[in-house]
């Protein structure tokens, strides 16, 4: 077992061997029990110990490097896993909620978020998102003039418990994905600071409106180094220092700065963690942790992903130009960016055996297929694996973010049933139903399946 290092918020000892242990009793166990089979042949398992380890490793990361007393509140950013029990597990574990759309912020209430718990950031709130967050007293953050403009209306009208504030963009440049990189010159998110007469604009709305009390922003994710984080934090931290300045109150009271830690897909360890974060941020960035500024923070893919795996049986085992093909059940249906853009989300698959144990022997240069009906419906072109065979099992590793919780209907394929495990106590283990199997008959119905008639009801021009 791996032992939790109170002093640095790092989950020490033979931790990655814990990790893969927990993974591969979990694959044996769910084809034991038949959530894995001929019948049931894909499956998203997430690993509850290691979202709980995470969830703890970031309070600790943060308790480490803020004054006594600080306010903090971690906000799980929903759209990487938005599953309820997965909302409420976290919120055992004293994590929030960041939502960024309707069904986001039903999401968080379904799971018992408490409103003060929940942050409101999407591009395109519509007046009555609005008007339904400052009533529930959740915080919004004003993504740009026309968006405070509204909020402006609804406090004229009305008093809200809401902590308010305003998104900025930094643009201190992308990483090395364009799509998850959030502070470039021409970002679509948030007060783009650096253009001109923008950041007067900023020092102007705080001034003219005492309730604006946060500021806000999230430099990017996946792909973005997190020295170019630091930067974006810091940068956030200057403007709020001296929007308090001009003001000359202490009028900004809370810095969100928004999530966006890499995660490494390469292997199982976790890197960066949290501790390395908290600790380069209080280094850059000191005055942020002085106890000054309560703290948001906005962790999304970091909390989940390496909790995740997406296990697909193996239906097919054939052979294209001399290259070993595994069609499985697992494609672009489940794994939609790595399919689209694999150079930029690759994933690590793990090959077992029927049974659901690893596979041993020597490793074959192979192609692991999807089940959609286009050829670049690969989850890996090319991995050297032990050549999976007819009813093996292949594992997308690392899949607890932004995969399998993300399903992309492509060729009306099911999405899959999701399964927490942890161990029985017994030396077992134990799942517990996170979201069922979609059915046909859902599919059927999602797809208009009551409005089966309703086009050829329309009148029929005359035909000439
Ligand atoms: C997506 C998003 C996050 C989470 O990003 P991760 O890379 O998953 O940590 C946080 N804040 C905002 C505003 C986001 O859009």
């Amino acid at each position: 077992m791996g032992s939790y290092n109170d002093m640095t918020g790092d989950v020490v000892g033979s931790g990655i061997e814990t990790v893969t242990n927990r993974r591969d009793d979990a694959v044996r166990a769910a084809v034991e029990q038949g959530l894995l089979g001929p019948g049931s042949p894909i499956v998203g398992l997430l690993d509850v110990t290691g979202i709980r380890e995470s969830a703890a490793a970031l309070r600790a990361a943060f308790e480490e490097v803020t004054a006594p007393g600080t306010p903090v509140l971690h906000a799980f950013a929903v759209k990487a896993t938005p599953l309820v029990p997965v909302l409420r597990l976290l919120r055992e574990e004293g994590i929030g909620a960041e939502v960024a759309s309707p069904g986001e912020l039903a999401l968080a209430r379904a799971a018992g978020l408490r409103p003060e718990a929940t942050v409101l950031d999407s591009p395109a709130k519509t007046p009555a998102e609005l008007r339904e967050a400052l009533a529930l007293g959740i915080a919004v953050n004003a993504d740009n003039p026309q968006e405070l403009d509204r909020i402006d209306a609804l406090m004229s009208s009305a008093t809200s418990r809401s902590p308010l504030g305003i998104r900025v963009n930094p643009q201190v440049g992308g990483g090395s994905i364009e799509a998850t990189s959030t502070a470039t010159a021409t970002s679509k998110f948030g007060v783009a600071l650096r253009d001109e007469g923008a950041r007067e604009w900023v020092i102007q709305a705080y001034a003219d409106r005492p309730w604006l009390t946060r500021l806000h922003a999230h430099t990017g994710s996946q792909g973005i180094p997190l020295s170019l984080m630091a930067q974006g934090v810091a940068e956030t931290f200057a403007l709020a220092e001296e929007i308090n300045r001009r003001i000359g109150r202490r009028q900004i009271d809370t810095l969100d700065i928004g999530g966006g830690l890499p995660v490494n897909f390469a292997s199982d360890a976790t890197t960066p963690t949290y501790a390395q974060y908290a600790r380069l941020l209080s280094e850059a960035v000191p005055g942020l942790f002085d106890g000054r500024y309560g703290l948001v923070t906005e962790f999304g893919r970091s909390l989940l992903a390496k909790h995740g795996t997406v296990v697909a049986r193996v239906e097919y085992a054939k052979s294209a130009g001399g290259r070993p093909v595994a069609v499985t059940h697992a494609g672009v249906q489940v794994a939609t960016r790595t399919v689209y853009m694999p150079g930029s989300w690759p994933l690590r698959i793990a090959a077992y055996d029927g049974k659901g144990r690893p596979k041993e022997g020597p490793a074959v240069v192979q192609d692991v297929a999807g089940p959609a009906c286009f050829s670049g419906d690969l989850l890996a072109e090319g991995a050297a694996l032990p050549l999976l065979e007819q009813g093996d099992f292949a594992a997308a590793l690392d899949t607890g973010a932004y995969y399998f919780a993300h399903h992309y209907a492509y060729n009306s394929l099911a999405r899959p049933g999701v399964y927490g495990f942890a161990p029985d106590g017994a030396g077992g283990v134990a799942f517990a139903t996170v979201r069922e199997p979609q059915s046909v008959e859902e599919i059927v119905a999602e797809s208009g399946g009551a409005h089966a008639a309703s086009l050829t009801a329309l009148p029929m021009p005359k035909r000439r």
